[in-house]
């Protein structure tokens, strides 16, 4: 039983914090409530920053989770532009940059994940950006816009989510685009090379030019400004900016102070929860992309780097912190818009994971839906320009039944029939 005197503190002002707040007073709680981030933005959704917001198409205010007020009116104390340093489980303590301590009874770590930096010479040039924060989109914003008018050329490094999302608002403002990828195809890893193809054929056609199998070496520049970037098969792109869109990671510095239980990189990273978010420590959750839960649907350890898994997981914790019943066990779920392409994925499938991807609808047209299968089942489903299938995509996922990959490839067979 949760008593009215008790201090709740999240740590991370971002969707998963934010959310977590808004359950624990819906669900009733009338302790403490205290939200930290070190932001100075109040809690904001990510997706706009390289869709709709970078394009123009979307209000900054847009992106806000709740409206400034409604932190106050629901009597939620939240601390901006303050990180929090130290964590210190015994003593249930949490110190502030400003060296100022919280006592908790309860804390979740929404602490989010951070853009990967790349290590190679120049990345200190004004021209070099990544994105991750509305003031990095603010600032991409304006070098687009810039680009554009005066026919500049951006180099993204990562043909993966962000990196293409960007690619095509830079594209929306004229910008000249050269995508630099490891890869044989963008978000190889993600979708395999058949459905990569599908993305690589969508930036050609306007206009993107894509650099597979190298990587930057350099960033050469002169009085500060980027003048190009290097690859290592010799090449140089002229360059006026890059962005470096080659990945996040978890952020569990704190986390690893406090010595909570971590999962190792090549496993995900992250902080270990089980399946109610708590971490090695009782009185200690986290959710969001610095969580690595236990997923009872899927049967292993899971951590997704997903708005959906943010806007969900924050309230899941928030619950367990009152002491309910919580075993999250979400389908995965993610989405993307690039220019009129827009994908929703739902589902895991890393390669080795399948041994078949059933395609239903038209590739060339770009209006299909994708499966990955293992042994007949289905492990993952992507509709892209297909819309409200999402929830049968993940029906058909959670009953693990086998289907006909024939049948399920035809698009007169309606979704509905494999599960009944
Ligand atoms: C540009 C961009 C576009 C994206 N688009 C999509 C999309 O289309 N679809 C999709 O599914 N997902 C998308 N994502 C991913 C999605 O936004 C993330 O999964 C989501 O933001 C995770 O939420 P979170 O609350 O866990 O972490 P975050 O949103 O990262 O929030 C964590 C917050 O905690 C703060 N923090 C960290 N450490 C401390 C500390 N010690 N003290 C105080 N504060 C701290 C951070 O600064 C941050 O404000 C996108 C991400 C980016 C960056």
């Amino acid at each position: 039983m949760v008593d009215a005197h008790q201090t709740f503190v999240i740590v991370g002002a971002g969707l998963a914090g934010a959310k977590a707040a808004e359950t624990l007073r819906s669900e009733g709680f009338t302790g403490r409530v205290i939200l930290i981030g070190d932001e100075r933005d109040h809690p904001y959704e990510r997706p706009p920053l390289s869709k709709g917001y970078l394009t123009g198409s979307a209000e900054r205010d847009s992106a806000f989770v709740q409206q400034p007020g409604w932190y106050a009116e629901h009597d939620v104390e939240l601390h901006l532009g303050q990180p929090v340093v130290h964590l210190d489980k015994k003593t249930r303590t949490i110190t502030l940059g400003d060296g100022s301590t919280l006592i908790y009874d309860k804390l979740l770590l929404a602490t989010g994940s951070e853009p990967r930096r790349l290590d190679i010479p120049g990345t200190d040039l004004a021209g070099v950006h990544h994105l991750r924060r509305l003031a990095h989109a603010d600032r991409l914003k304006h070098v687009l816009t810039s680009l554009g008018r005066e026919n500049g050329h951006l180099v993204i490094a990562g043909a993966g989510w962000i990196g293409l999302e960007v690619a095509a608002a830079a594209r929306g403002y004229g910008a000249e685009v050269t995508v630099v990828e490891p890869g044989p195809t963008p978000l190889h890893g993600v979708l395999g090379p058949e459905l990569g193809a599908v993305f690589t054929d969508l930036h050609v056609e306007h206009g993107v030019r894509f650099h597979f199998g190298a990587r930057l070496t350099e960033i050469t520049g002169q009085d500060g400004m980027v003048l190009a970037a290097l690859t290592d098969d010799g090449q140089e792109h002229p360059a006026h900016d890059v962005l470096a869109a080659i990945g996040a990671a978890p952020r569990t510095a704190l986390a690893e102070v406090a010595g909570l239980a971590l999962v190792p990189r090549e496993e995900g990273g992250g902080i270990a929860v089980d399946a109610s978010l708590r971490t090695s420590d009782p009185d200690i959750f986290a959710a969001g992309d610095v969580a690595n839960a236990e997923h009872p649907l899927l049967g292993g350890r899971l951590r997704t780097e997903h708005w959906a898994n943010a806007l969900n997981g924050g309230p899941a914790a928030a619950k367990a912190m009152l002491g309910r019943e919580v075993s999250y066990d979400r389908v995965p779920y993610f989405f993307s818009d690039q220019y009129d392409l827009g994908m929703e994925y739902s589902g895991h499938a890393v390669p080795g994971s399948y041994d078949q991807v059933v395609c239903r609808g038209d590739l060339g047209k770009r209006e299909f839906i994708a499966f990955w299968l293992r042994d007949r089942r289905v492990l993952a489903g992507m509709n892209v320009n297909v819309w409200d299938v999402t929830e049968q995509i993940q029906q058909l996922i959670r009953s693990g039944r086998q289907v006909d990959p024939e049948a399920l490839s035809d698009p007169s067979v309606p979704l509905t029939s494999f599960l009944d």
